[in-house]
């Protein structure tokens, strides 16, 4: 599933390949995409003559700026946007195609089918589902150390899978917290209220220090993901703990381990993250 740093490079294409297209038409081809509203024509007619002035991004999901509405998309685990010219074969996956003034088409496809889009009215959509309850953005100011600690502090719950909910801080799955629990030396089980200022501190920096780099590589091309012009991203090559079960760890030489925490895969290195 595409991280903060693989949404934030779709995003950062998206601005690229459609920031000022108007739109035409929509055709909806698979319905159970669209979650709202819950009919789809509604949905197609609703964004004709609309242009996306930008896209955003929110956690893992994007926001498309369009002039007096925002669709909201998730991609979920391979949900892809390509930018095509008129005319060029549809793939089998494709399922909604906005049609552009320019002749030109941004069609979404999706081989699992997971993903979803929402349209809502400008301001709708922060405060309603499934935006409305998500936490800090790890790359944005208002993450702070002192705000990472107060979101942490008395928290019973493993670190690992505290991480993972969106609810404290969004963007952040299975490889990056692997790959920030790593560089921070705390083992992925540690409960949150037994970290220490330092962990805590070190925590916060390998976070930020993390999803900064992977952004400047264009995200993780782990399994299928490509950005919005079908580029891979580089920063698979440059996970230190992700994905290496049983190779050994650029810092100690120790094996590395994979066990099951909250019920994922989890990659630790048992000397730098020792159990608490
Ligand atoms: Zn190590």
């Amino acid at each position: 599933m595409p991280e903060l740093p693989e949404v934030e490079t779709v995003k950062r294409t998206l601005n690229a390949l459609v920031q000022g297209k108007k739109i035409q038409k929509v055709t909806v081809r698979l319905p159970r995409i669209i979650r709202r509203p819950d009919d789809i024509r509604m949905f197609e007619t609703m964004l004709e003559g609309h242009t996306i002035e930008r896209v955003e991004r929110r956690g893992k999901f994007l926001r498309f700026l369009l002039d007096d509405l925002v669709l909201v998309s998730h991609l979920r685990m391979e949900g892809r946007y390509g930018l095509y010219a008129a005319g060029e074969p549809l793939d089998k996956h494709t399922h909604v195609i906005f049609y552009f003034q320019d002749g030109t088409e941004l069609r979404y496809t999706d081989v699992r089918q997971f993903g979803t889009m929402d349209l809502f009215l400008p301001g709708e959509d922060l405060s309603l589902p499934p935006l409305n309850k998500l936490g800090l953005e790890p790359l944005d100011p208002e993450f702070t150390p002192e705000a990472f600690r107060d979101l942490l502090s008395g928290k019973n719950t493993k670190i690992k899978p505290l991480l993972l909910n969106q609810a404290y801080v969004v963007g952040i799955g299975n490889i990056y917290v692997d790959e920030s629990l790593h560089r921070a030396g705390i083992h992925p089980e540690t409960a949150a209220k037994s970290l220490t200022a330092e962990q805590l501190e070190r925590l916060h920096q390998a976070i930020v220090a993390t999803l900064t780099e992977a952004v400047n590589a264009g995200g993780s091309s782990v399994k299928s993901y490509v950005n919005g012009q079908g580029v891979s991203g580089s920063y698979q090559h440059k996970l230190l703990i992700y994905g290496r079960k049983d190779q050994t760890c650029y810092s100690c030489g120790s094996v590395i381990e994979k066990s099951v925490v909250g019920g994922r895969g989890t990659h630790f290195c048992p000397s730098c993250q020792p159990p608490i």
